[in-house]
């Protein structure tokens, strides 16, 4: 296991947090606040111990000049103020003579927020290249590092990887939850151990599908996959997306794995990818020559839920239909509904199926929502994450 904040001294030190505080930001407006919550835990700890708290973050993607435009990370240090009800002092540079007095003049219990890390990409992608003379300047600000930044664990940028190659350092309670709970589902230890995977493409998860069908006791799949895998079997889905370079991958993982893939027998369709057209239903060998299924049916849900209800773990990946048309959420619903009702312990994974579970009312009801999508798949495939690897052994 890694080090967390726990393990390190950090009274009266300067403590370099590096959270994730990348929150959508409308004309100056937080439209969601959760990443700045989730912070919350490591930051207060730091405050509760007499640290003196430097806060890194980066806010979307920032290439030129231009794109710094509503990329500042003020909005969030007012937020973050009023969350902790406390001054929490924005400091408008990323490296100056300004920021270094700042930081040299805190008192215990202070707070600095620096402004976006990834302004420092505009000449030469500074941060997202792991530049060293910047992962220096920032390593110079703190005496001890805490890398509480889950979302960017697979990256090795500058003011994780760089500055924790630098000082004594250590995760913070966001990313060791992440840790323990995304553990789960490497080292399986609760059975039957159920993935459940959807979205849009089988070329974009084939590392992940290798990885865990092997572990898994059963793959029920939905969305864009599953048509890949119904296609393979013959079936004729006219106008569905099916990703036509991976036909043969499928077939292979049926023929090696049969008793193990459950696919879904119905679906709801339309004429095209919009939400505002006629909504047909559909058995899978007759499908209409103009339409593309969107979404499972409920023959599938029926299909899927004994086998869900014997389940001890479930990951979930990927939504089972197009989940953000309201005509065609009914099985990513349906789903969800079905994983809240069972005892098993649930772990979702993937940027859409978490966004789809929040959005439907779920947020508090599994073991664990993760807050990282290309991270959380990362893990799960086995990969060591370059943000991990750099901290040391407890
Ligand atoms: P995650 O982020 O959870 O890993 P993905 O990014 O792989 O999920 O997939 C999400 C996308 O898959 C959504 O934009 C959704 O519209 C799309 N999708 C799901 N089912 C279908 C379908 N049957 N046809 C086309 N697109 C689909
Ligand atoms: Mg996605």
């Amino acid at each position: 296991m890694k080090k967390t904040i726990r393990d390190l001294d950090i009274k009266n030190k300067r403590v370099i947090i590096r959270c994730d505080l990348n929150v959508p930001i409308k004309d100056g407006e937080i439209l969601d606040d959760n990443r700045i919550r989730e912070s919350l835990e490591t930051i207060n700890y730091a405050l509760d111990n007499d640290a003196k708290v430097i806060i890194l973050s980066h806010l979307g993607r920032v290439k030129t000049e231009e794109d710094k435009k509503g990329k500042s990370l003020l909005p969030v240090a007012k937020r973050l103020s009023e969350l902790l009800n406390k001054e929490v002092k924005f400091i408008k540079d990323t490296r100056s003579e300004f920021l270094t007095n700042e930081v040299n003049n805190m008192k215990s219990k202070d707070i600095i927020l620096v402004e976006n890390t990834r302004y420092e990409d505009v000449n030469g992608s500074l941060e997202s290249k792991n530049n060293e003379e910047l992962a220096k300047y920032w390593a110079s600000l703190g005496e001890v590092f805490i890398n509480d930044a889950f979302g960017t664990l697979h990256r090795a940028h500058a003011s994780n990887v760089g500055i924790a190659s630098i000082l004594p350092s250590a995760v913070g309670f966001l990313v060791e939850k992440e840790l323990i709970m995304l553990d789960s589902c490497v080292n399986i230890e609760d059975r039957p151990f159920v993935v459940i995977m959807g979205g849009a493409k089988v070329h974009d998860k084939i590392n992940i599908i290798d990885s865990l069908i092997k572990k898994a006791d059963y793959l029920i799949v939905g969305g864009g996959i599953a048509n890949t895998f119904l296609k393979a079997k013959g079936y004729d889905l006219k106008k569905s997306l099916v990703d036509i370079e991976s036909i043969d991958y499928c077939n292979d993982l049926l023929n090696k794995y049969s008793d193990k893939i459950i696919l879904p027998v119905d679906g709801y369709s339309s004429s095209e990818y919009m939400d505002n057209l006629e909504v047909c239903y559909n058995e899978l060998n007759n499908i209409k020559d103009n339409q593309m299924i969107l979404d499972i049916g409920p023959k599938s849900i029926e299909k899927f839920k004994p086998i869900l209800e014997k389940a001890k773990l479930v990951f979930l990946n990927g939504p089972l239909g197009v989940s953000e048309f309201k005509n065609f959420e009914y099985g990513t619903k349906e789903l969800l509904n079905i994983l809240n009702e069972i005892d098993s312990k649930i772990v979702i994974g993937g940027g859409d199926s978490a966004a789809a579970a929040i959005r439907f009312g779920y947020k508090n009801s599994f073991d664990h929502i993760s807050t990282g999508g290309g991270a959380s798949l990362e893990l799960i495939e086995g990969k060591e994450l370059p943000g991990i690897k750099v901290i040391e052994n407890k």
